[in-house]
């Protein structure tokens, strides 16, 4: 149509219009048709329904004062020819007049058009194209010029008549409506149109900053989390972290001071750890801060949602007396908390203070942008944790390479040594058949001491591994502690004549300590060894103590002292890890595994006690203290089978058979263990 009106009006210069620059315009001319003369010829046509959707109850107003208008539209739903309050027209989507867009008013004392052509696009995206639709261009004529619209009148008329040719007879009345105007001027009041012009494009304009402030606030926020996930990114460093959030937020939203600083909802204070602060603003960098009276904080563990106030010093929540000392103290005026969460839980807090003496209004921008932050930094410090603890488990797996080293030496020497020796003895016995009876036994003997150390070792690696595995059945029952002693003493004493001497061993056990709660075997197991380490760590002249005392009427505390070489202070807890020994395994003189206090810790923690070690130094002695349950008083009535009338029926104690083996019982402790524990 446009091309069509150029044709016939050559010196016509089309200019470039914006789609908002349009949408004022027709509405100014609409509402000059509203508030002018009656009767008037009025033809729009829009590119597609949707569009004359959004002007419907505009043109049903103007079909009211008139009964020559014409709206057209390429049809999508429901727009159809039809009659009604005006005429409505569908042209085919492929039609040429899609692509343009016409208003023409035709009154008696004036006459005014509107005809343009979209320019092409060269979007692509649906979301970019909604985006930049207010920056549609069109190509066009806007006039007042009663010649130009009336050829436009004309031409959209006729067009008219070939999609509605039943319209002849109310066309050629709108046709005389174009000739019967006055020709020669537009009798018409410039200064209401130009009024209403200007408000549409205020309100254009209005559009235009609302959408400018927002991608301006939406950008800065982008700026701030990208510069917090640069500092995540950079460092796993949580303190880092929390520094430059701080700084960042507080900067950016102009506060006085910005608080970042960990919590869980169920603190009753917390250690302020990073802060920002304008200049002149007190510090609260290390300070308790309490929080359960404070009411914003009892807001966000109630909602885990950000809770302010505008002003804390007239907030009726902030009445009690202490929050509002704390108020005044650090002259908060308006308060922002925002929690940090990490799947719905609280791990931190953020705060921003306002002390200025305005009351300062929190925008939901500005909100909106410290929960953004907010809820990087809950990602940070989750990052950070579980960096941690991949450190730890590092350190572990550096523990566990060193016990594997440890164990390749122990194995290396506790096996080889004795094997060797073994060798050496069997192959002697065996090439030389005419060997003096005396030196025979000293080959046998000592063959067979270094079996047995070979036997111990393998035993107590694989009761530990037992015990480590945590598939022990423990079998607690109630016990005499002092059968337990007995039994263990027994084994002690039973060592051949060739053995080093043992120093005298005592015991304090009182007659009316109620019986404990624990496995018989594993009890003996433990006392056995306690006493076999105090015994070969003290010189034969010295003295080995075993007492027990009632602790809290709950546990037996079993203590065996020597007076042996001592433990020095830094070495009491690491005699308990795993081929510990303080000559180093190398180097020792007693013999041993450096796993049997391992062992020992393993079976108290299994019936729920605890065991440790004292010393006053080298050369002064060593204490063993553990502690086992005892049983309640209606199960401490009962007599109970002791650990050795049990050994007889189903087992037996362990150290008892150990000892036994020595004296050359045919059936190792390995053995009967599979019977027993399954170790
Ligand atoms: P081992 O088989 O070497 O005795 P343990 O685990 O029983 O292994 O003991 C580990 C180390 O603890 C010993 O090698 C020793 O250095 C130290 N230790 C244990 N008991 C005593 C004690 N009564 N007096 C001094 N040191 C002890």
């Amino acid at each position: 149509m446009l091309e069509e009106l150029l044709q016939a009006l050559p010196w016509l210069r089309p200019q470039i219009y914006f789609k908002s620059s349009l949408i004022a315009l027709s509405h100014a001319m609409e509402d000059q048709v509203l508030a002018g003369e009656e009767g008037p010829l009025v033809i729009a046509c829009f590119q597609k329904e949707r569009f004359y959707r959004q002007e419907a109850q505009r043109y049903r107003r103007i079909g009211s004062r008139s009964d020559q208008v014409y709206v057209l539209a390429s049809p999508e739903t429901e727009f159809k020819n039809s009659s009604g309050i005006h005429e409505s027209v569908a042209f085919a989507p492929t039609d040429g007049l899609a692509l343009e867009w016409h208003l023409v008013v035709i009154a008696k004392k004036y006459a005014t058009c509107l005809a343009c052509r979209e320019r092409e696009t060269t979007t692509t995206s649906l979301s970019e194209s909604a985006a930049m639709d207010q920056a549609r261009r069109f190509d066009g004529i806007w006039t007042f010029d009663r010649r130009v619209s009336c050829t436009v009148a004309n031409l959209l008329l006729n067009r008219i008549l070939t999609y509605r040719p039943e319209l002849a007879e109310k066309v050629s009345q709108g046709k005389a409506l174009i000739q019967g105007g006055d020709n020669r001027f537009n009798n018409v009041d410039p200064g209401p149109f130009g009024e209403r012009l200007v408000t549409y494009l205020q309100a254009s304009q209005y559009k235009l900053m609302k959408t400018y402030r927002s991608l301006a606030a939406q950008e800065r926020r982008e700026r701030l989390v990208n510069v917090i996930t640069m500092a995540i990114r950079r460092s796993l460093n949580s303190s880092e972290i929390f520094q430059v959030s701080a700084r960042e937020l507080g900067l950016a939203l102009n506060v006085c001071r910005c608080l970042i600083y960990r919590c869980k909802a169920t603190d009753n204070t917390a250690t302020i750890s990073h802060e920002f602060l304008r200049q002149g603003v007190s510090s609260l960098e290390g300070q308790t801060w309490p929080l359960k009276d404070n009411p914003l904080f009892q807001e966000v563990v109630g909602d885990r949602e950000t809770a302010y106030t505008e002003n804390a010093q007239t907030d009726s929540r902030f009445l009690a007396q202490d929050i509002q000392a704390l108020v005044s103290q650090w002259q908060i005026g308006s308060w922002v908390m925002v929690p940090v969460l990490y799947q719905s839980q609280m791990v931190g807090m953020m705060e921003l203070h306002d002390c200025s003496a305005r009351q300062r209004t929190w925008e939901t921008e500005e909100l909106a942008l410290v929960e953004a932050i907010a809820a990087q930094v809950g990602i940070a410090l989750i990052q950070a944790e579980a960096y941690a603890n991949l450190e730890n488990l590092n350190q572990q797996l550096e523990a566990l390479e060193q016990t594997r080293s440890n164990l390749i030496a122990i194995t290396g020497h506790e096996l080889r040594t004795p094997l060797s020796t073994i060798q050496v003895c069997l192959e002697s016995l065996a090439g030389d058949p005419d060997m003096p009876p005396a030196m025979r036994q000293v080959m046998l003997s000592t063959a067979l001491t270094d079996a047995e150390r070979l036997r111990t070792l393998v035993q107590d690696f694989l009761t530990l591994s037992h015990l480590e595995s945590g598939r022990v059945e423990w079998n607690l029952e109630p016990l005499s502690l002092q059968e337990c002693v007995d039994l263990a003493l027994s084994s002690i004493r039973h060592r051949r004549d060739d053995e080093p001497q043992i120093p005298q061993v005592k015991t304090q056990v009182p007659g009316n300590l109620p019986l404990v709660r624990a496995d018989g075997e594993w009890l003996v197991e433990v006392l056995s060894k306690l006493l076999d380490n105090a015994c070969k760590f003290t010189p034969a002249e010295g003295r080995v103590t075993v007492e027990a005392t009632l602790q809290n009427n709950k546990t037996v505390e079993v203590l065996m002292s020597d007076t042996g070489r001592g433990i020095p202070p830094e070495r009491l807890e690491t005699v308990f890890d795993r081929f510990y020994q303080e000559e180093g395994a190398l180097r020792r003189t007693q013999g041993g595994t450096g796993l049997g206090l391992a062992i020992c810790r393993q079976i108290v923690t299994g019936w729920g006690g605890e065991i440790w070690a004292t010393s006053e130094g080298l050369d002064s002695g060593s204490q063993f203290h553990f502690t086992i349950p005892i049983v309640n008083d209606s199960q401490n009535n009962r007599p109970e089978p002791s650990p050795k009338s049990k050994s007889r029926s189903k087992k037996r104690p362990r150290s008892n058979n150990s000892r036994q083996s020595r004296k050359g019982d045919k059936e190792t402790r390995g053995q009967r263990d599979k019977g027993t524990r399954g170790a």
